[in-house]
């Protein structure tokens, strides 16, 4: 059994469009970095990304974003997958809702889930309790997710390491230790 580095919303309107900001344009180098070693380590690259339908229910509480085909749904360009990457789409916050995320882990033969990306308070925390539940271990590097503040940032990642028995790292520690749990 191995790890999967699943990569969450680095899509154009959450880096630079109607939800970016300097935060998380900051993210994309550093995401970009730990992309590379670990295709390098044979990890495998997994995107989930939002793809709404222009009269999403999410639009009750978000302004409309990441509709499907356009260029906002789109991953930014310096992340874009590359051959041997997966990508899923997504409507709501987790990536394990109505996806085939758990199947595709499985099939990969994972069990230790790293999640980086965009949002750590929203979709990221969704994420991880999702995972939780189905039973995958779950590696958070800080330096690759990101929220809109200091204090959301920190409380999201307090409460993965206490509710999920998320391990807090950083992605230069996990290249150091070729992606081993
Ligand atoms: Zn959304």
């Amino acid at each position: 059994m191995g790890a999967a580095v699943v990569v969450i919303d680095m899509i154009n309107d959450f880096v630079s469009g109607v939800y970016g900001g300097p935060r998380a344009e900051a993210l994309v180098p550093r995401v970009r970095g730990l992309l590379g070693a670990a295709r390098s380590a044979g990890v495998p690259v997994i995107h989930v990304t939002d793809a709404h339908a222009a009269d999403d229910g999410e639009f009750r509480v978000w302004r409309p974003h990441a509709v499907a085909g356009t260029r906002g749904a789109e991953v930014v360009e310096a992340l874009k997958p590359v051959k041997g990457d997966h990508h899923l789409r997504k409507t709501r916050y987790s990536c394990f809702y109505l996806t085939r995320l758990d199947g595709l882990l499985r099939r990969l033969g994972v069990d230790t889930v790293i999640l980086t990306g965009l949002v750590t308070n929203i979709c990221v925390q969704h994420t991880a309790a999702d995972a939780f539940f189905y039973g995958f271990r779950l590696v958070v590097p800080r330096d690759c997710v990101e929220a809109v503040g200091d204090l959301l940032q920190e409380q999201a990642l307090a409460y993965m390491r206490e509710m999920y028995g998320a391990e807090i790292t950083r992605s230069s520690e996990l290249i150091k230790r070729g992606f081993k749990a």
